[in-house]
């Protein structure tokens, strides 16, 4: 059965690539009949933000790519924040060191600076690995003696893996393909910290085992680690998962790695979240507070880094699931393009029944309250395809709403000039005498008149759309007519009278 995992660490804010990176993991789950499990990684106590935790439930939620097994449900496989899970990695440390392929290293961070500036007075750099760890301090350049004595003094120590010398690894990645690794530029990497923690690499190996974990979907940026991991698995005797690494999601210009930084400016994670680092004390806004819709994110981001292939662009969930290929994920870098998100929005915008929109809008403005729901529906229906979110709903539909109350002057120097205040009252007339108040007839009735008379159709309308909307555009005029109804539309049109 395929089993993927989401595995973040709580350091922050979702960032945007860790929301892509859930997705593709949904994706494939969904695809196979898997089961997509979120564990949170939360060895690392010294970046452990509070309250990040929540954040990553309630943006897959609201994204509507929820887990099916983590923290609060759990699948048999939990703890799934490893935290909790602390006393269980010991002794995957110990197998290692057992098996020879881990090793005590007593190395004071001072005596590891020093190695570190000998080698770059040297311009070299300093590398824990096969060729200089018989000279460092550590239970392979002591004696088994030596070792226990300061095991049992209580020296500080850390376990490092032995990565092996002068191998030539050949990894599979699914996204990459055949990846050539050779050993000898291994470093020896700390799998236990003097802390009593484990470190990520070992912590992650261990628990993808235990969970079953079938596929590892993930950024670029853990591709160095391939090879440990690989190594990891081979040391313990275990069958390793498969791998697909990611593309990069590159800053909007293409030039560059997408940062948290850049979140500010774009809208990032998915709710606001006030996140403080050393630099900066920061507001983020989210997504979803900048009024992206659930689907249409869901949609863009799905397009970061992969293609179905085909020139469709608009996927619901299903049809996302059904297409999804981890063979065509790209290896390039995906531009993260803000104007396309824009354009997803707009499209969901256009495409969303109006009786939601409605149900939305209603919740934005105050001024909405109270008034009959299937009225904002059809208001909603009239303009939503001039607009890309909900927000922008009422500059395009106010007037259905309330009487134009501010003029724009340059508008009304345009539509109201000499002669207007003529035609206005008649349009009066004209209302007045339109027995059917439909959208039909006065159309026919106003436009018959205007052929009549040869007056021009600019000449009318423009002022009356001024009078009725306070605009000199915006959607069909009779229709707005009809709807505010005649005793309105014959207030403003007098309203504006001179
Ligand atoms: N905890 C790692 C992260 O924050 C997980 C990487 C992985 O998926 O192996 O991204």
């Amino acid at each position: 059965k395929v089993r993927v995992r989401f595995a973040p660490s709580p350091t922050g804010p979702l960032h945007i690539g860790g929301v892509r990176t859930a997705l593709f993991n949904y994706l494939f789950a969904k695809k196979h009949g898997g089961d997509f499990v979120l564990r949170i990684e939360d060895t690392d106590q010294n970046r452990f933000v509070e309250g990040a935790e929540q954040y990553i439930v309630d943006a897959l939620e609201w994204c509507g790519i929820p887990f099916d097994e983590g923290i609060g449900k759990d699948g048999g496989f939990g703890p799934y924040r490893q935290s909790e899970r602390k006393h269980l990695y010991r002794k995957y440390a110990d197998e290692l060191i057992e098996k020879g392929h881990a090793y005590y290293a007593f190395d004071t961070a001072e005596a590891l600076d020093a190695h570190r500036k000998e080698h770059e007075a040297k311009g070299k750099t300093f590398i824990y690995n096969w060729h200089n760890r018989l000279k460092l301090t550590n239970s392979l350049s002591l004696s088994a003696e030596e070792v226990q004595a300061k095991l049992d003094a209580g020296e500080p120590y850390v376990i490092r893996f032995k990565s092996p010398q002068g191998e030539t690894l050949h990894l599979q990645d699914i996204v990459r393909g055949d990846v050539e690794i050779d050993t000898n530029i291994l470093d020896d990497k700390i799998l236990f910290k003097s802390d009593g923690m484990p470190t990520y690499h070992l912590a992650n190996i261990v628990d993808d085992h235990l969970m079953e974990i079938t596929h590892v979907i993930r950024g670029e940026e853990w591709l160095p680690s391939l090879a440990l991991h690989n190594l990891l698995y081979r040391s313990f005797g275990w069958e390793a998962p498969q791998f697909a690494h990611l593309p990069l999601i590159l800053k909007p210009t293409g030039k560059g790695k997408l940062s948290k930084r850049d979140g500010a400016k774009f809208g990032f994670p998915v709710f606001p979240m006030e996140w403080h680092d050393d630099k900066e004390d920061q507001l983020y806004l989210g997504f979803k507070e900048e009024g992206y819709f659930d689907d249409a994110l869901i949609n863009f981001l799905a397009f970061l880094g992969w293609n179905p292939g085909t020139e469709q662009e608009i996927f619901s969930l299903e049809e996302l699931i059904e297409a999804f290929e981890l063979e065509r994920i790209n290896k390039a870098g995906a531009r993260f393009d803000i104007d396309k998100m824009q354009w997803f929005n707009q499209q969901y915008m256009h495409h969303k029944s109006n009786e939601y929109l409605a149900k939305s809008f209603q919740a934005l403005r105050p001024e909405l309250n109270g008034i009959d729901i299937q009225y904002i529906e059809m208001v909603v229906g009239l303009v939503k395809e001039r607009v890309s979110f909900v927000k922008e709903l009422w500059d395009e539909s106010h007037f259905f709403f309330v009487a134009p109350t501010e003029f724009d002057e340059k508008a009304q120097k345009k539509a109201l000039k000499e002669g207007t205040d003529d035609i206005l009252r008649k349009l009066i007339d004209i209302i007045n005498s339109t027995e059917e108040y439909t959208v039909e007839s006065l159309q026919t009735n106003i436009k018959g008149w205007i052929t009549d008379n040869e007056i021009g159709f600019g000449k009318v309308m423009q002022p009356l759309r001024f009078a009725l909307a306070g605009a000199l555009s915006g959607p069909d005029l009779f229709t707005i007519m009809f709807m505010i109804g005649k005793q309105e539309t014959i207030k403003r049109i007098e309203k504006v009278l001179g």
